[in-house]
């Protein structure tokens, strides 16, 4: 699995959490998805190599690092225990990364050290129970009021969101203004007026928590916003763009662990006289998975590289997510195939990993908001 275009501090990156994963996540993984049980351990884990706090300046309690390197340590989380890599993504390139890019010096100094240490939690609520893809339309009010702000309103679907100590919250001053109206305010666990409720039955990624926060008249303090006035669509869109290729690196890793359940399997199961990877059917769906995952690989790089260049990169990030989450379907679902009526039980991994796919089609833009965003692109780069 060496990959030679990577440098040798990324192999070695790649290596340990791989080796971490194998060793603690890997093992977890099924009862995690099971019992539906939060991941504390693994987080732990996480922090103790120093990932909770990856692209975070050292300053600031962090590990450094670009995003590379983040999406290098996100396959090898997600392709370990994907329940776990979605706290971890929520938790650092939504949450702790929107304070990190967009917080002032003091903001940064009092919130950032704990999280990117991975002692406390980061979540990031911008989904509303009316409005997902359609983030514009956000109804959840911040009202301006003595030095503070007054937040009125709820969240649905905000992964970490109740056990986080940090949220990240998308208000708006007028919901008739509509991006132009968004402001992002941290919400402090414990706030008066902040509740946060548990949303259980997830057909995937049981092992994160997701949850719907209501805001009643919750206070907070005029301190507590990230960047200007109006400025919150803006600094959504711009974390998006980043974070979705951490998404897009999450898919592959969920890929590659239905990927090489499947070559194993195949290279085990007997049928007509010989090994499944023997037929010629099968050895054209191992071919297909291992060029989809790769060239998914590749346009993940090619994201991070940009966004580590400071250049333009909410194209390709698109195309990144867009490509791996459906590269990643088919894995899982080519994988089950290999797996026949095993691959439809409990006992072999495909089964959670098909489960746990699922989603990565539909947070942070489904491939429906991608291909919007990229033919929009496209179509602006070739005026008539
Ligand atoms: C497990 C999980 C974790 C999540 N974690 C978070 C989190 O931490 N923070 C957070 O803020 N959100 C989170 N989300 C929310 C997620 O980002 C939204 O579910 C997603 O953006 C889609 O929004 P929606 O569910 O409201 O669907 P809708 O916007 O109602 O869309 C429904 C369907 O219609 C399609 N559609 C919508 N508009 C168009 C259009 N113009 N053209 C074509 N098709 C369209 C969509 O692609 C989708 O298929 C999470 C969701 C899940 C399931």
């Amino acid at each position: 699995m060496s990959d030679p275009l990577l440098s040798e501090e990324e192999r070695m990156l790649q290596r340990t959490v791989r080796e971490f994963a194998d060793r603690e996540l890997v093992p977890r993984a099924r009862e995690l998805d099971e019992a539906e049980r939060f991941p504390w351990e693994n987080l732990k884990g996480l922090a103790s190599l120093g990932l909770m706090g990856l692209t975070v300046d050292p300053r600031y309690g962090g590990s450094g690092g670009g995003y590379r390197e983040l999406a290098i340590a996100t396959e090898e989380v997600a392709r370990g225990c994907a329940g776990t890599s979605v706290c971890f993504i929520a938790h650092l390139s939504l949450g702790t990364s929107t304070i990190a890019r967009f917080g002032t010096e003091g903001q940064k100094e009092r919130f950032l050290p704990p999280l990117a240490r991975g002692e406390e939690l980061c979540a990031w609520a911008l989904t509303e129970p009316g409005n997902g893809s359609d983030a514009a339309a956000l109804q959840c009010t911040a009202t301006p009021r003595g030095g503070r702000y007054l937040l009125n309103g709820a969240k649905t679907f905000i992964t970490n969101g109740d056990l986080a100590n940090t949220v990240v919250v998308f208000a708006t001053q007028d919901p008739s203004l509509r991006h132009r109206g968004v402001g992002v305010f941290v919400v402090e666990k414990g706030s008066p007026g902040f509740t946060a409720n548990p949303q259980h039955g997830k057909m995937g990624m049981r092992a994160s928590s997701t949850a719907e926060l209501v805001f009643d008249d919750c206070p907070v303090p005029a301190e507590n916003r990230l960047g200007a006035e109006g400025e919150g669509f803006r600094i959504a869109m711009q974390v998006l763009d980043s974070s979705r290729i951490i998404i897009a690196a999450q898919s592959v890793g969920i890929g590659q662990a239905a990927f090489e359940a499947a070559v194993r399997y195949s290279q085990q199961r007997v049928t007509f006289g010989k090994p499944l990877a023997e037929h010629q059917a099968i050895q054209f769906m191992i071919a297909d998975m291992a060029t989809q995952l790769d060239a998914a690989r590749l346009l993940v790089r090619r994201a991070a590289t940009l966004k580590d260049q400071d250049l333009p990169h909410g194209q390709e990030s698109a195309m990144a997510k867009l490509f791996a989450s459906e590269a990643a379907h088919f894995a899982c679902d080519r994988a089950l195939q290999v797996h026949g009526g095993y691959g439809y039980f409990k006992e072999s991994p495909v089964e959670r990993h098909y489960r746990d796919q699922r989603v990565v089609e539909i947070y942070e833009g489904s491939s429906e908001v991608q291909r919007i965003v990229i033919a929009r692109g496209v179509l602006k780069a070739m005026p008539v």
